[in-house]
């Protein structure tokens, strides 16, 4: 047995409550009262060294925004340079070091999150990011522990994964991590989506040059300072806060660009993969590129389906998180048979959420995540309105006085290839479009070819037939397929998460299969007793 067979296997962090008079509730309190009290300076970090370029742009709660919880130092272009030569020179060291030493690192970061860290991470998480407390648990608590541990063995069992040795020879893959450095640019909706971007590639020996989106700047930053005092030696991630586009041009026209690990929207993704090819020539090596992008999930109802376990799953894959989860429930397709019932259940679940300042723990949603994002999700709900090819279920109000808030709005659209059916909003809206129970058959062909992605879907359905007629026709519909559930929550190790289509090169996060992207393996085969002579026996007289 090798070595690597010794490493344990890890389970799931478990979610705790936040119930009232829990140790976790008062922890998060007076973490969430410290970091309210402050304005956290949020350098760039390079090469270990904070670096404050003084060129700051806020950053504010989305559902209090007059409250400032920090300032971002944008890099400047010597600091942007100074991250990339960082990352290169730490590769030397880091790439040596073994899978053992470096798992210890990250082993070390999910133990510190899990205990004195927690609080921490969700605060930031809650304040920046607009999530409730079990919103931001199950992010930078559960799943980014989750990453961490899970990555460790998934590295291990690639190590594991070794071709043949015929008698008189020894062969081996050695797992070598990409030469170069990895560009790692992450999306402000998940913290754990952030971190992972960046310790993916880290944990298989490559360095990182990490561009945070700025509506995430805070919480990313706490990781980055947890991952230092982990013990993460200096250079192997740089954390580079700034212009995306200032930022990515410099990187990207750099030769010792290896990888790419993205996830955010489709449109950037293409502007980056597009930037890589016009420059492929000048790089020492082919650029892996993964990107996990945009979605328009569905939720597809059979005329067997359960109500009450549709309702609360369209209200919940649509609403939580106000709707800015890739996987978030976006467009759905009852059978006019369930339809007035799942109205009513729905829109009379709907009207009891409350919404608003999410340190009020009684709140199920926050607002949207800046101005931009409100006022895009705005014009949708005010088309909406004008459009007399929709109805307003529930819904369709903002308010942007103090906070960005949406209300949760459920919209039935007549014709199935609306825009709303078709196109990523990315807020707490759900389109939905009611068939004639007969048409089942031309439904499913609808679901596969209204929208461009294909990231999550879900099928409910209470006849097995129906889920077998779904799961066949929507095959290449999403690449995280759920039945009977709601299309969002996937778990590292549980659910490996990824779409395809233009939701990305589907390289599923929380599993070994993303790790593989990260490895150049060598081929070395040792053969014990060399021959002496190069006649073969065939040549004999
Ligand atoms: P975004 O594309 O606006 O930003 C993502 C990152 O790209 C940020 O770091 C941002 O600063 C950077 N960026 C923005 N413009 C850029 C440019 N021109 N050049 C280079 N970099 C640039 O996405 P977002 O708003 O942060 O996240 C929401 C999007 O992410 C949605 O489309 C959502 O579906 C997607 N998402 C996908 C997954 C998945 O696993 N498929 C997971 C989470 C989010």
């Amino acid at each position: 047995m090798s070595a690597h067979n010794l490493h344990p296997k890890f389970t799931n962090e478990t979610v705790l409550s936040y119930a009232p008079g829990s140790a976790e509730r008062q922890a998060l309190i007076a973490e969430l009262a410290a970091q309210q009290a402050r304005v956290l300076e949020i350098p760039a970090i390079v090469g270990g060294e904070r670096i404050a370029s003084g060129n700051l742009t806020d950053v504010r709660a989305p559902h209090a925004h007059q409250q400032q919880l920090g300032r971002i130092h944008n890099a400047d272009a010597g600091t942007i340079h100074a991250a990339i030569d960082a990352a290169v020179a730490a590769q030397r060291d880091w790439s040596h070091a073994t899978l053992a030493e470096r798992a210890a690192v990250f082993l070390k970061a999910a133990d510190l999150l899990a205990g004195p860290w927690r609080a921490r991470l969700n605060a930031a998480t809650m304040l920046g990011q607009s999530k409730t407390a079990y919103q931001a648990e199950i992010d930078s608590a559960c799943e980014l522990i989750d990453f961490l541990r899970f990555n460790v063995q998934f590295a291990h069992e690639l190590a594991n994964s070794q071709p043949i040795s015929s008698p008189g020879m020894r062969n081996h893959l050695e797992y070598r991590p990409l030469e170069g450095f990895v560009y790692a640019v992450t999306p402000f909706n998940f913290t754990a989506i952030g971190g992972n971007l960046a310790i993916a590639p880290a944990l298989m020996g490559n360095t990182v040059v990490w561009k945070p989106a700025a509506t995430a700047s805070l919480s990313n930053f706490l990781f980055m300072e947890l991952l230092e005092a982990a013990g993460l030696p200096k250079g192997v991630i740089n954390f580079l806060p700034g212009d995306p586009v200032a930022v990515s041009g410099a990187v990207l026209a750099r030769p010792e660009l290896a990888g790419i690990h993205f996830t955010g929207s489709t449109a950037v993704f293409d502007t980056l993969w597009g930037e890589v090819g016009r420059n492929v020539s000048r790089y020492r090596s082919y650029p892996r590129l993964v990107g996990e992008t945009g979605g328009k999930d569905f939720v597809l109802a059979h005329a067997s389906a359960d109500v009450d376990a549709l309702a609360v799953a369209l209200l919940r894959g649509a609403f939580e998180y106000q709707g800015q989860k890739c996987s978030a429930a976006s467009r759905a397709y009852v059978p006019a048979s369930l339809w007035p019932q799942v109205r009513a259940r729905l829109v009379a679940l709907v009207e009891t959420i409350r919404m608003g300042d999410v340190t009020d723990f009684s709140n199920f949603m926050g607002a949207v995540i800046d101005r931009r994002a409100f006022d895009r999700i705005d014009g949708h709900l005010q088309r909406a309105a004008a459009d007399s090819g929709v109805t307003v279920v529930c819904g369709g109000k903002t308010d942007a006085s103090v906070g960005y808030f949406i209300a949760p709005t459920v919209l039935e659209v007549d014709n199935p290839r609306h825009t709303l059916m078709e196109t990523e909003l990315f807020g707490p809206v759900l389109s939905v479009y009611v068939y004639a129970d007969k048409q089942w058959p031309e439904v499913l062909a609808l679901v596969d070819s209204t929208s461009p992605y294909a990231l999550t879907g879900a099928v409910f359905a209470t006849e097995r037939a129906a889920i077998a007629q779904a799961a066949d026709a929507l095959r290449f519909a999403a690449g995280n397929f759920y039945i009977n559930d709601k299309p969002t929550g996937a778990v590292v190790g549980q659910q490996p998460f990824g779409g395809a289509r233009r939701s990305g090169t589907n390289d599923k996060a929380g599993s070994a299969l993303n790790l593989l992207r990260w490895v150049s393996p060598r081929t070395v085969k040792e053969t014990f007793v060399p021959p002496s002579d190069y006649r073969y026996a065939h040549m004999a007289a």
